[in-house]
């Protein structure tokens, strides 16, 4: 299983990192081997009746990496380039995020292999909750908590806790997070990961002593993330260049109307096509000169072909994984380009879940404003914390938020011993 694992460029890659964290922390051998390694690896088939009366049958994926501090917490993924290894690389980076922003969780991720664009909305959901059916024994609130992630949306997590709470005999809101407001969903988690993307990227550029109004932004992926992220800078003042998705990449100098990319979206599916904005090629769009550059799509993105050409001052990694190990050498090695790790970037979303998860224990819930209030609050001091680190430790953001999350959870796995 480890080298089935490790043969995985995703894993391969999250791996390396660890490795370099583990040497980093000079973390004990035995130790280092359970932080490493996930849990639970579950795969199940998923026959579905199609529109057109055929079975089709797909694979879905839930890897659980450690249960060490929590409940395991992250996305569900629907993705036709969706593995086994991909998803435990996801779940590995989850457990740092958790550990980083302090939240009680272990890290956990799933995927459908299957291509959402193809199919309907009755097949999405019938897809939905066989997986839901099929996975009910390994997840519950006190186990294993799932939320959306590429792909999949409030509606999914809907399907999911009909699906468990029919099981069940009740409702059991705490399940799932992301879930639509009127089912116990929290007020401000669809736009929390890109808000805390934003958020984050005018911390950086506070930081570098340049002003927010008026800073330029270039932005991979117009979806969940990518689209609030916009949002939320243009409500700063910044303008937003360039922007791509999976149909093509658009660019205005002067900065792109958002609210009205957001309409053009709806009605044709992508941002391609705008009468907003220019047409660019998606490779040159990243290479564009910005103040903020966030890959908010998909992961290994920024890679040794592009890094040395990037000409922004802060990377902001809202996407998972979005930058290679070689490519993070060069950015390291340039030194002119403030990084914002992935876990620490992106980790707006599952603390909002956190936030919608505690809400639905009490049977209360909080104003948009209480929760975005409080999401600031933990982001800027994970952030100003990670900044101290490195100062002390003389090392990169990267290995900084990485060792913090690392340390975090070998101290408990340490802590608690090894059973039996
Ligand atoms: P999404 O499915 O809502 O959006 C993905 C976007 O990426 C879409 O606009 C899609 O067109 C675009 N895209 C796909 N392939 C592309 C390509 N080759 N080039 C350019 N754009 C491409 O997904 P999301 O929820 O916004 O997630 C985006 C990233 O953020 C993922 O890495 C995910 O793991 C991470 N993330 C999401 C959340 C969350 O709360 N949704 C939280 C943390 C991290």
């Amino acid at each position: 299983m480890k080298e089935e694992l490790l043969n995985d460029p995703v894993f391969g890659m999250a791996a390396g990192q660890f490795d370099r964290v583990a040497d980093f922390l000079k973390l004990d051998e035995r130790v280092r081997e359970r932080c490493k390694w996930p849990k639970r690896i579950i795969t199940v088939s998923l026959p579905v009746t199609m529109d057109d009366g055929r079975t089709e049958v797909f694979f879905g994926h839930r890897v659980q990496h450690h249960l060490s501090r929590g409940p395991v917490k992250g996305g569900l993924r629907f993705h036709p380039k969706v593995n086994v290894g991909e998803v435990a690389a996801l779940a590995m980076w989850m457990n740092w995020k958790c550990a980083l922003m302090g939240l009680p969780y272990g890290g956990g991720k799933g995927g459908i292999t299957c291509d959402p664009r193809k199919l309907s909305m009755g097949e999405q959901e019938r897809l939905t909750r066989r997986f839901a059916q099929e996975i009910s024994p390994f997840i519950g609130p006190e186990i294993d908590v799932m939320a959306p992630d590429v792909g999949t949306t409030a509606q999914h997590m809907a399907w999911i806790l009909d699906t468990y709470s029919t099981r069940e005999g009740r409702f059991v809101p705490e399940v799932i997070t992301g879930k639509p407001v009127e089912l116990q969903g929290s007020e401000g988690r669809t736009q929390a990961t890109g808000h805390g993307v934003a958020f984050l990227a005018s911390r950086a550029l506070n930081k570098l002593g340049l002003d927010v109004k008026g800073a330029t932004a270039v932005i991979q992926g117009f979806g969940n993330v990518g689209s609030y992220a916009a949002e939320t800078m243009e409500s700063y003042g910044m303008k937003v260049t360039g922007i791509s998705d999976i149909t093509g990449a658009i660019w205005n100098g002067d900065g792109i109307d958002v609210f009205k990319l957001k309409q053009h979206v709806a009605e044709t599916g992508g941002v391609a096509g705008f009468a907003g904005a220019d047409k660019m090629d998606p490779d040159e769009l990243l290479i564009q000169e910005c103040d903020v550059l966030a890959p908010a799509a998909l992961e290994r993105v920024i890679t040794k072909d592009n890094a040395a050409q990037l000409k922004c001052k802060i990377l902001a990694e809202a996407a998972n994984g979005p930058t290679t190990q070689e490519a993070d050498a060069i950015i390291e090695e340039r030194g002119d380009i403030f990084l914002l790790p992935d876990i620490l970037c992106n980790a707006g979303g599952v603390t909002v879940s956190y936030f919608e998860w505690v809400q639905n224990l009490q049977r209360f819930s909080w104003t948009k404003t209480e929760v975005l209030t409080k999401l600031e609050t933990k982001l800027n001091e994970a952030f100003e914390n990670l900044l101290l680190f490195c100062d002390e430790h003389k090392c990169a953001h990267r290995l900084g938020a990485l060792a913090t999350g690392v340390d975090t959870v070998a101290k408990v796995k340490k802590t608690r011993g090894l059973f039996p």
